[in-house]
């Protein structure tokens, strides 16, 4: 595995004509890391993981300063996961000019958007940033992130990206409690209580299932989530997916999506429901 920091040293590393499968991420891998990378495996003849905890997805009161970071871990890891070039640039490197930010209209307002104001502005931006130097044939994300993915899809679509964006499917805890860098935030007893997240959301999956009408689904389902102790609701909402409009009569995928605030962690999750 080669490790690069710099733009001319990655240009040098990445090959030419052959697939690239390209993994973005945060560092602090864990399992739902690695299942990118093995489906990058798979369907590519290199795989490249780029770790960078982007400081224009934070917002001034968020975790930058104290996000979960351990680059010789997350470098042992990505080795043994078959990551042929782990990009890992300084935040000089990514942002030499401090220059505008790709900004998001369409579906940026709702969900973690209406939270964290300027988050997918941030995400779009060094998306943008790391497909531009990386040029992968095919990139992966994680439905962990379900707007996110959304958002990226959009945003690919509408520039026209010569990348296609493969959706991951999301990696859980045998609790039911969806991975994440942040897990490591909560108490002993967060984490047992954090796994009712799911079972909250699969609760409310069924509730669609047998017919009932997406208010009352989201009442119970707020109901359930109100219920955690030493936890606060940020945002449950029902939303038609990928557009993250409002659910009509012609949704066919609806994105059940949470947040969840607990002392030291928020925590995101959320399941598709299809029709019939
Ligand atoms: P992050 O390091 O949190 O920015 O995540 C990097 C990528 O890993 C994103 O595409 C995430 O959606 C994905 N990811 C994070 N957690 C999980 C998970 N539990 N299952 C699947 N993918 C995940």
């Amino acid at each position: 595995m080669k490790i690069v920091s710099t733009v001319e040293e990655l240009r040098i590393a990445l090959p030419t004509n052959q697939t690239i499968g390209f993994v973005p991420t945060m560092g602090y891998l864990h399992e739902g890391h690695m299942s990118l990378v093995e489906n990058a495996r798979r369907e590519n003849d290199v795989v490249v993981m780029s770790i960078f905890v982007n400081p224009t997805q934070f917002g001034p009161n968020e975790d930058l300063d104290r996000y979960p970071r351990d680059f010789e871990r997350d470098e042992k890891l990505a080795r043994d996961a078959g990551v042929d070039v782990l990009f890992y640039p300084t935040t000089e490197t990514m942002y030499p000019l401090d220059m505008a930010r790709v900004t998001v209209h369409h579906g940026a307002d709702v969900l973690c958007g209406a939270s964290r104001p300027g988050h997918f502005d941030g995400v779009l931006t060094i998306v943008s940033k790391l497909f531009n130097l990386v040029q992968p044939t095919r990139a992966y994300f994680g439905l962990k992130d379900a707007q996110q993915v959304a958002l990226i899809e959009g945003y690919v679509r509408d520039y026209f990206v010569p990348v296609e964006i493969r959706r991951c499917p999301i990696i859980r805890e045998e609790t039911g409690l969806a991975k994440s860098s942040r897990n490591v935030y909560l108490s002993d007893v967060e984490t047992v209580e954090a796994s009712r997240i799911f079972s909250a959301l699969t609760m409310a999956r069924e509730a669609l299932d047998t017919g009932q009408q997406v208010d009352e689904v989201k009442r119970q389902l707020t109901e359930r989530l109100n219920e955690i102790p030493n936890s606060q609701i940020d945002y449950v909402e029902l939303v038609d997916y990928p557009t993250l409009g409002a659910v009509s009569s012609d949704s066919t995928e609806l994105l059940l999506a949470v947040a969840i605030q607990f002392e030291r962690a928020r925590l995101i999750d959320n399941v598709i429901w299809k029709k019939g």
